[in-house]
């Protein structure tokens, strides 16, 4: 039997009332799935244990843990919910549930493909925590996919490239969107699979080696001005990124300078630049390749500083620096926000992070109704309105959920520094809607950063909006134009026909 170790020993602060939930949940699906294997004949406990490991390893707590343990007990060997609800409590029988409902999803086309979508969409608005359980079961799933049969293979790595890493990616869990992509990119293209693998394989020794030395020069000179609190480790980039960035460069692995990079991780945000600084005075950098997510984080709010430089000897290497917090915002994303003690929210100081608040667990006790569902109090628009947009549309919503969901959405906040996500490029029309159907409705003109602007005016990332209305203001036909959401689309076309 897997030693429990290998996963308490990864918790931080753990108290013995976890201890005892994860020991406990360990010794129940033991017990529970005696005698039942999986394909390739191993116990199936050895799957559960995996899943609960991987979500130990995102830095969830003892709740989720348990959950990951029992989350096949439902559907697989008949265990009731009332005993999940005796033996674990309500928060734990929410979680299980929430995974079961999911279920053996299948993508067999556009129509399962939509159904997959809504499940788990609708699996996020209830509580985060339910779909980091699918993804960490998804990739034990993925790392044992070999015991699969031929045609099964290609049908489950399909789903796990096209919904389950961009939601990893979606949610900043990089370290899961990195394994979930590799391990699917093998089975979907395998002869591309195996060229990558090569030119990684040739150019990495090349590249290690200017690192290395590089590493060296670049610790004299941090030493020589006094920087001296600081770790520095390599990252190689995963074989599914170098694919799409060969593919990208027409297959020029020369024009790929990231293919390996040194990373600096520091105290404090005031050291990165410091740093940032000692490296430009050294070295030259490439003019074009000074990219500060620090000041203005990527979508997914990934922050870091990159710069890439000539390091004197010919060689070319990316440097990339950042803070402890931002590292492992970069690696575990929403999953480092939902702290040990599960319910407690931890401060972000990235303001593209901030929707992310919305979808964590309250403190599940106090929010937790008789029925064990969670609060839908503070779920991000988006999640909402895809929740309400799918029970309405048929097939169409495979489109609109890609280009809603998938693309990069921008945040904008109202006076009171209220959070509205919305699709890149939306328009104060689409803003006016998602506040209110009435204030869109009734629209008459908006300050954007304290300044007038026409409504039909884009709107920026961090944009702060001040909308005015007026009751005898209406929305017409040419507001359709400026419009980026569904909803507002929606509204507007109610509108019109109801009040012609
Ligand atoms: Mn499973």
């Amino acid at each position: 039997m897997p030693d429990i170790k290998e996963i308490t020993s990864l918790l931080q602060n753990l108290t013995d009332k976890d201890l005892a939930l994860i020991q406990k949940a360990y010794t129940f699906a033991q017990k529970t799935h005696e005698g039942h294997l999986r394909k390739n004949n191993e116990p199936y406990f050895n799957h559960l244990f995996a899943t609960a490991k991987n979500i130990a390893e995102l830095g969830m707590g003892s709740t989720t843990i348990a959950a990951g343990f029992l989350h096949d007990s439902i559907e697989d060997v008949n265990v009731t919910p009332e005993e999940i609800r005796k033996e674990f409590g309500d928060e734990v029988l929410f979680l299980v549930e929430g995974v079961t409902k999911l279920g053996k999803i299948k993508y067999q086309g556009t129509t399962r493909y939509n159904e997959s979508l809504r499940k788990l969409f609708v699996a996020m608005s209830q509580d985060i925590r339910v779909l980091i359980i699918k993804l960490c079961d998804r990739l034990h799933n993925m790392q044992t996919l070999d015991s699969v049969p031929n045609e099964k293979q290609l049908r489950i790595a399909k789903e796990t490239l096209e919904i389950y890493a961009p939601i990893a990616y979606r949610l900043g869990i990089k370290k899961l969107q990195r394994d979930l992509e590799d391990l699917a990119f093998a089975y979907i293209f395998p002869e591309d699979f195996e060229k990558t693998k090569k030119i990684l394989k040739a150019k990495k020794g090349e590249v290690e080696a200017n690192l290395e030395n590089f590493e060296k020069s670049l610790k004299k000179e941090l030493a020589k001005n006094g920087v001296t609190n600081f770790s520095m480790d390599h990252r190689v980039k995963s074989l599914y990124s170098l694919y799409k960035k060969l593919q990208k460069y027409k297959g020029d692995v020369e024009a790929i300078y990231d293919i390996s990079a040194l990373r600096i991780t520091l105290p404090e945000i005031a050291d990165c630049y410091r740093v940032l600084g000692i490296i430009h005075g050294a070295w030259r950098p490439l003019p074009e390749r000074i990219k500060d997510y620090i000041a203005s984080p990527k979508l997914n709010g990934y922050r870091s500083i990159h710069t890439t430089i000539f390091t004197g000897d010919g060689a070319i290497v990316e440097v990339q620096i950042r803070t402890e917090e931002m590292h492992k915002e970069a690696e575990f994303g929403i999953a480092s926000h939902i702290s040990y003690k599960e319910g407690a929210k931890k401060k972000t100081t990235n303001p593209n992070l901030l929707w992310i608040k919305k979808i964590l667990p309250e403190k599940r006790d106090k929010d937790l109704k008789s029925d064990g569902k969670g609060s839908s109090g503070d779920i991000p628009s988006w999640v909402k309105e895809l929740v309400e947009y799918q029970k309405e549309a048929g097939d169409e919503f495979l489109d609109h959920a890609k280009s809603d969901f998938f693309e990069e959405r921008i945040f904008v906040f109202t006076p009171k520094g209220d959070v509205i996500d919305l699709p890149k490029d939306s328009s104060i029309i689409d803003f006016a809607f998602a506040i209110h159907t009435d204030i869109g409705s009734h629209l008459s003109g908006a300050k954007v950063n304290g300044k007038f602007l026409s409504i039909t005016s884009t709107l920026q990332n961090g944009d702060r909006v001040e909308i005015e209305t007026k009751k005898n203001a209406k929305p017409s036909y040419k507001w359709l134009e400026f419009c980026k959401t569904t909803m507002a689309k929606r509204r507007i076309n109610n509108y019109l026909d109801n009040f012609k």
